[in-house]
């Protein structure tokens, strides 16, 4: 029943939450702006689409959201959606595009994806391509050719794929009347998972005469939005925000202090946990150690971006087929992971950012049931993030390397990015990033291969400040992000709440979720079952007689029987919010705690 599925039952969608007003005025459904070329002629958006639905994906209604948006981007709408994966994103461009007279060209990061989704369109009849470079060249151009003859409805591809000109040409002939952008926080140079290729996005649909551009993502911030929506030059989109929130997922933190004691945690989870999970980890080092230790007593996978094709490719298949306890994995796994029944996500260090957690922390229950996603906390790993953080943008005088190193290749030359890199001294990545600038600048080529051409006379002319200035402000941006993400961690509050702040939905401070460790048990108690760190015995939970009677108050340094020193932040009632130190913040009452003089 795909129908109600995981996203039936509880959850209440809301069209157009208070904050995406600044997108546009609240309520109805879009008519283009005035101003604006009239898109050509479309379906009809007023058309009754539930036999169509039926007919073609064999399903009785529509789930939250996709009505809407597809009516908005039949009746020739931009439109930005924000839903989790499995909430059924794909139908509300696979829908349009059967409607709609021309190809519906979908942008995907990962070939992976691809694959899966043409391999289900097929199954459905609809008629739906891939471009890709997994396929031979003798492949590609069988494709090309049928899309060029006008087959296709639907056609799948990279945002890399843009860089062929043949391809564009062939794209060039066809009449498109759909620009869809899947997973396109890659967009937003302020999401996580940036690609540079995606910043070329808003002018390729320009060039292909600017049909509707359909952004779909699983998580983005308010401020990532506005990016999408930039960087896209959408126009006044229809915005649909799904609930974030989803209250088979039990949100809890166990705080520890040191590396046994996490190993002692995690093994907790691996052993009371039913099902399948992911265990993420920071590094590639970590992960290998993990999968080696608790392989001994435990069936786990190991997935990184280090192993070659086939050994990732063999450590998915024994996920998907739940053959393991869980999958030891770096950030590299799960885009595109379609199981439902994943029961457990550890965080064995926390990552980044509030959207990293999220969308790594909700791949699981998918399918409605309860599911645990725990992160195992520990104050040194902010150091394990923060060492990324310096890592992810080019400064300038990384830029100003990389453009010396173009200055020189002669003018008609082509030469590899990975040379180009090299000879600058500069991280590969980086390198990308600054040839990407300067070809939004005009002032080199890309070619097929990596290979790049320098255009301008002196490519050291070009005005980088103003996306340099950007990258420092993403630096610090990030920093800020990580800052939030310990913050959850912390909190001695509901976690809910605090991630539905992080993205835009403000609730009073007594709202509470019910289903995270300090809603179900407030840590006062400090044990709660889900949140039970295995290297404090429950035992050893004993009362302290309570301080001379003096009041304690913020900034007060106060002893806890279990918990250990602490400093008050605030006091509250009968209970003090206290920081400790590997414990991260609780509330307490306060004839639990003494005061040290
Ligand atoms: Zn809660």
């Amino acid at each position: 029943m795909r129908t109600r599925g995981a996203w039936g039952g509880r959850r209440v969608a809301r069209c157009l939450p208070p904050w995406t007003a600044v997108h546009r005025s609240a309520g109805s459904t879009p008519a283009p702006r005035p101003e604006l070329p009239t898109p050509a002629p479309t379906a009809d958006a007023n058309a009754n689409l539930l036999p169509f639905l039926h007919e073609h994906f064999s399903l009785d209604g529509f789930r939250a959201g996709q009505e809407e948006t597809i009516r908005a981007v039949l009746g020739g709408s931009d439109a930005l959606v924000v839903l989790p994966t499995g909430a059924g994103k794909s139908l509300i461009y696979q829908l349009p595009a059967l409607l709609l007279p021309g190809l519906t060209v979908v942008v995907s990061p990962l070939i992976a994806l691809m694959k899966d989704q043409t391999d289900k369109l097929d199954e459905l009849g609809v008629d739906a391509w891939t471009i890709n470079s997994a396929q031979s060249a003798r492949e590609q151009r069988e494709a090309e050719q049928a899309v060029m003859g006008g087959e296709g409805k639907i056609l799948y591809v990279t945002p890399e794929r843009f860089r062929d000109r043949d391809f564009f040409e062939v794209l060039l002939d066809r009449e498109v009347s759909l620009f869809v952008v899947d997973e396109a926080h890659c967009v937003s140079q302020w999401g996580h998972d940036f690609r540079p290729d995606y910043m070329m996005l808003g002018g390729i649909a320009e060039r292909l005469g600017r049909p509707p551009v359909l952004a779909l993502t699983a998580t983005a911030s308010p401020q990532v939005r506005d990016d999408v929506t930039h960087q896209l030059r959408m126009r006044d989109p229809f915005t649909w925000v799904g609930e974030l929130i989803r209250p088979n997922l039990f949100l809890e933190v166990q705080p520890t202090v040191n590396e046994s004691q996490k190993d002692a945690a995690l093994e907790q989870v691996l052993r009371k946990a039913e099902g399948t999970g992911i265990v993420y980890v920071a590094t590639v080092k970590e992960a290998e150690r993990i999968h080696q230790e608790f392989g001994r007593r435990h069936r786990l996978a190991l997935y990184h971006g280090k192993l070659g094709a086939k050994e990732r490719h063999e450590a998915q298949d024994r996920f998907m087929a739940g053959e393991v306890k869980a999958v030891v994995a770096t950030n590299a796994f799960g885009l595109g992971i379609d199981k439902p029944d994943i029961r457990f996500i550890v965080h064995y260090h926390f990552p980044g950012s509030m959207e990293s957690y999220y969308q790594e922390a909700a791949r699981a229950g998918r399918d409605g049931e309860p599911s645990r996603c725990v992160v195992l906390y520990r104050e040194e790993d902010r150091g394990v993030q923060g060492y990324f953080l310096g890592g992810k943008y080019p400064d300038l005088d990384e830029a100003i390397a990389t453009a010396r190193i173009v200055n020189r290749m002669p003018l008609t030359e082509k030469r590899p990015l990975d040379e180009i890199a090299d000879m600058a001294e500069v991280p590969r990545r980086k390198a990308r990033i600054v040839l990407t600038l300067l070809k939004r600048h005009g002032m080199v080529r890309e070619h097929r291969g990596g290979l790049w051409e320098r255009l301008a006379p002196d490519v050291a002319a070009a005005d980088l400040s103003r996306e340099l200035q950007d990258y420092e402000t993403r630096r610090t941006q990030d920093r800020v992000k990580l800052e939030e993400m310990v913050r959850y961690c912390r909190t001695a509050r509901c976690r809910t709440r605090l991630i539905l702040a992080y993205f835009g939905e403000e609730h009073d401070e007594a709202w509470t979720c019910g289903h995270c460790d300090n809603c179900v048990a407030p840590r006062v108690e400090g044990m709660t079952a889900a949140a039970e760190a295995p290297a404090i015995a429950a035992e050893s939970f004993a009362p302290v007689p309570s301080a001379d009677g003096d009041a304690l108050s913020a900034g007060d340094e106060v002893a806890h029987g279990t918990f250990g020193e602490g400093l008050v932040l605030a006091v509250v009632g009968d209970k003090a919010e206290v920081d400790f130190e590997g414990h991260g913040t609780r509330m307490i009452r306060l004839d639990f705690l003494s005061r040290i003089e």
